[in-house]
């Protein structure tokens, strides 16, 4: 039986299910699962992420984590961890530009969360000259001081949706309609936890929630507060997720995500306020676009240094990779930067403190 007809089964025998449940299924069952099957990355694949766009990226990334470990005290050992490393290309690339550091190496101990049995194989290939464990989840990272960071990860998290009716919420779920799974909607219920959300939610307006992040970010919390580190989380999305923003990405182009379950990347975009309440007991730096970051960080003198020794179609396509890193109207403006750190540690290069 495929994945669709299983779920289809399920939701006939037990009523519908929400989406958080039905992305989970989608993305990370065993036999059909997106994640779980393939490599989903790069040309060939349905969607490509900034490391595998340039190296620049990983390369700024790196020397970031390493400056703020200078700063912190250059503590040793450390866990020097990601979430979601896909390919492994953005480690691969922070461990070569960290090289420069003196002791930094020496002191990591590379800690990645993975679901995926076939991404564990292609990042073990990838890093294998690395000191690396791999994790299913933050909640077992050791407690040592942390540098993380987390690129296109938290946006494949399942999300729940609710539609504001009233002064109660109305959930979408995944149901069946004429033998197709089709959207439905829940009746109204009081949500005590969504009450700051009437004020900025018009009547029948979405909103969307994470419940697989708060348990993620408390181990974060937990192991920097008390050790030290610092988080950089890097995704689409915003400081308030506002609106329907579930997606389904297969080919490089937007698909239904209900046509075929396992066959299409599904995503949400990032609410980074959820992530930063989730963590109470660190500060966030100000949310900062990506473009903006990455100049700050230089990397207008590191692509024209790259660009010298390039020329005719490479230097072309070195040169739209640096634009489609920065530029507002490719991934700039889109994708967002957040650090956390201890309460009263310095903020990684490029951020600035919060306005609150
Ligand atoms: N960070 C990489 C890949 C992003 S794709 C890059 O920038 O190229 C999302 C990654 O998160 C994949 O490695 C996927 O297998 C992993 N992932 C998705 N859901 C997960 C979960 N619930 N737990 C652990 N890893 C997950």
């Amino acid at each position: 039986m495929t994945l669709g007809h299983r779920l289809k089964a399920r939701i006939a025998a037990t009523g519908p299910m929400t989406l958080a449940e039905y992305m989970a299924e989608c993305l990370l069952d065993p036999a059909e699962g997106y994640y779980a099957t393939r490599d989903p990355l790069g040309r060939a694949g349905d969607f490509t992420t900034a490391p595998e766009i340039s190296q620049m990226f990983g390369e700024l990334v790196g020397l970031a984590l390493a400056q703020s470990w200078i700063d912190q005290g250059a503590p040793s050992p450390f866990a020097l961890a990601e979430l979601g490393p896909g390919r492994g290309t953005l480690m691969a690339d922070i461990w070569r530009a960290a090289a420069v550091v003196p002791g930094f190496r020496d002191a990591a101990r590379v800690h990645l969360v993975e679901a995926s049995p076939k991404l564990r194989e292609v990042q073990a290939r990838w890093l294998r000259d690395l000191p690396v464990t791999w994790h299913g989840s933050a909640e077992t990272f050791p407690e040592a001081p942390l540098w993380l960071i987390a690129n296109e990860f938290f946006d494949a998290l399942p999300i729940r949706q609710l539609q504001r009716s009233g002064e109660a919420w109305r959930e979408r779920v995944v149901g069946l309609r004429d033998g197709a799974l089709a959207l439905g909607l829940t009746d109204p219920a009081p949500r005590p936890d969504l009450g700051g959300r009437l004020a900025d939610t018009p009547e029948g307006g979405i909103v969307e929630i994470r419940p697989a992040a708060a348990p993620v970010m408390a181990a974060i919390e937990e192991r920097i507060a008390s050790r030290g580190g610092a988080a950089l989380i890097i995704d689409y999305g915003d400081w308030r997720s506002r609106g329907d923003t579930f997606q389904a990405l297969k080919g490089h182009a937007f698909a239904d995500p209900f046509a075929e379950p396992g066959a299409a990347d599904l995503t949400a975009h990032v609410d980074f306020e959820a992530l930063a309440r989730a963590a109470p007991r660190l500060q966030a730096s100000r949310l900062t676009p990506q473009g903006v970051w990455l100049e700050r960080l230089g990397i207008g003198q590191r692509a024209a240094r790259l660009a010298e020794s390039l020329q005719g179609a490479e230097r072309m396509s070195h040169l739209a990779a640096t634009r489609r890193l920065t530029d507002a109207a490719e991934m700039g403006n889109l994708f967002k930067v957040l650090a956390l750190v201890a309460q009263g540690a310095p903020l990684p290069p490029g951020f600035e403190p919060d306005r609150t």
